[in-house]
């Protein structure tokens, strides 16, 4: 049988408790706790998870529901997670269909995405907001009711967090998964997404959109929108309407000492068209009422401006962006000239000082959801210079004073017992990688020698160097990454530059 987790990013929206009491009431509850990532910035008041549904709660701090999402997966452990909005109404088969669409799924599918509906009013035509709602039901691979098999998103990592909307980061997952020959499908599930509430000017600020637009632009090349199926957009035109209102204005001005009235007032009939056809072709399938058309023609006068500022932003901004690569699964660390100065032979608890900044640099991988480990070379005992139980206690000395690993792994052999564990050998990169499930082409190795570098090349992972004082010129020469400090080198992981 198919295993899934949930995952819901949310705003803390009163939507959520409707969903965490759709999936309760289901035909099946879900198997295992739902995933709730809390993505406000502040956390203003406790979040109506109480519903009875078994729940986990995460805390994303407001950088975007890609952010939110990437937190959540990775803390599940099932092959697949399912992304769900927290804005969505299933009904009370769902969890039973999307098993059902899971199980159907043949291993070379990556993702299964769930049918949804958009409740329009029935006894009037729809508004603009409500048409660009229910825009979602014909949108590919949109993640208000999405599946991907886990290894899919540990593979490409995970969604894009420099898409900070609710805004093509879901297209843009959809095409790298694709791009590595991922098999898309749609299932049989399907939610109610109603229409959410908005002020009159919520079309003026999807105009930000935009920016992410010009990042897809970059990531993908011009063509992505065909392979997306994403609608063509105004842009064109919006630029156009834009620049002939800036030329009446500059035109108006006296330039020289004069103004060309004519030119400018050409130019500002350029707009005033541009403006009422885009007016006019928001207002013809709306209902046509007093406030829709002031909406409407309030804010058509007001988009092409925002639109093309977007645009430039948003091209300005992302001009140097390049492929996402994300977290990676699993951060090890060496342990003696890494995370706790070298005592050589340690065997006394008492003598561990951590590094400066380790128990920060630690806190920071485990609040992004990467999971961390120890591994350590320890010859002392093949050298019968301290025990086993000597380094064990001393590896907790070190977990009690940095806070837990997920994985902790020792050597106890001498350079010369030929033993497949002892850096650089990469045998126990591949027993930290195979005890948490994770492919080691996810996994970065950081140490101060050239010997915990080679270790983790060999394993397939990432090596990271962050030398310590007596760490010899031609290890740090021939290390391809070097950090001077844990703090640095963290930084660029979770950036994704490793
Ligand atoms: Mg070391």
């Amino acid at each position: 049988m198919t295993d899934t987790t949930i995952v819901v990013p949310t705003l803390g929206r009163p939507s959520l408790a409707v969903l965490l009491d759709a999936l309760a009431r289901g035909t099946r509850r879900p198997d295992h706790p739902v995933v709730v990532v809390d993505d406000r910035k502040e956390a203003t008041g406790p979040l109506p998870v109480d519903g009875g549904l078994d729940v986990v709660v995460l805390r994303s701090g407001g950088r975007g529901p890609a952010a939110a999402r990437n937190l959540g997966w990775r803390e599940t452990r099932t092959p697949w997670v399912s992304f769900l909005d927290d804005d969505v109404e299933p009904g009370p088969d769902w969890y039973a269909c999307l098993l059902a669409d899971l199980d159907a799924a043949p291993p070379w599918v990556s993702g299964s995405q769930g049918r949804v509906r958009v409740p329009l009013p029935t006894d009037r035509r729809p508004t603009d907001w409500e048409r660009s709602t229910r825009g979602l039901e014909d949108a590919p691979w949109i993640t208000a009711d999405m599946s991907y098999r886990r290894a899919v998103l540990a593979q490409v990592g995970g969604f894009d967090e420099r898409f900070h909307r609710a805004y093509r980061e879901d297209a843009d997952l959809a095409l790298r998964v694709t791009a590595q020959r991922g098999r898309l499908v749609r299932g049989q599930r399907s939610v109610s997404h109603p229409v959410r509430p908005a002020d009159d000017w919520v079309s003026l600020r999807q105009q930000a959109g935009n920016a992410d637009d010009m990042l897809m632009n970059r990531l993908h090349g011009r063509a992505w929108r065909e392979r997306a199926g994403a609608a063509p957009g105004r842009r064109p035109r919006h630029v156009a309407v834009t620049a002939a209102a800036a030329l009446a204005l500059v035109l108006a001005l006296p330039v020289a000492g004069r103004r060309r009235w004519g030119p400018a007032a050409l130019a500002a009939l350029g707009w005033a068209a541009g403006t009422a056809e885009l007016a006019l072709a928001r207002i013809g399938p709306g209902p046509r009422d007093g406030d829709e058309v002031r909406r409407m023609l309030l804010t058509s006068a007001a988009i092409p401006a925002a639109a093309t500022w977007h645009t430039v932003r948003g091209a300005w901004q992302h001009r140097g962006a390049t492929a996402w690569r994300g977290a990676p699964e699993v951060v090890l660390f060496d342990r003696d000239g890494t995370l706790v100065h070298d005592v050589p032979y340690n065997g006394r608890p008492e003598l561990v000082r951590p590094v400066a900044g380790a128990d920060d640099a630690l806190d920071r991988l485990r609040r992004a959801g990467v999971r961390i480990g120890m591994i350590t070379n320890q010859s002392g005992v093949a050298l019968g210079r301290l025990t086993g139980e000597q380094v064990a206690a001393v590896n907790r000395r070190v977990e009690a004073q940095l806070g837990p690993f997920d994985t902790v792994q020792w050597c106890p052999h001498g350079p010369d017992d030929g033993c497949r564990c002892r850096k650089p050998a990469p045998g126990m990169v591949r027993q930290a990688c195979s005890d948490l499930g994770v492919d080691p082409s996810r996994c970065v190795l950081v140490g101060d020698i050239g010997a915990d570098v080679r270790a983790a090349e060999a394993a397939g992972g990432v090596g990271i160097l962050v030398p310590a004082p007596s760490t010899a010129r031609a290890d740090v020469t021939a290390a391809a990454q070097v950090h001077p400090d844990l703090d640095s080198a963290v930084t660029a992981i979770l950036a994704g530059r490793w």
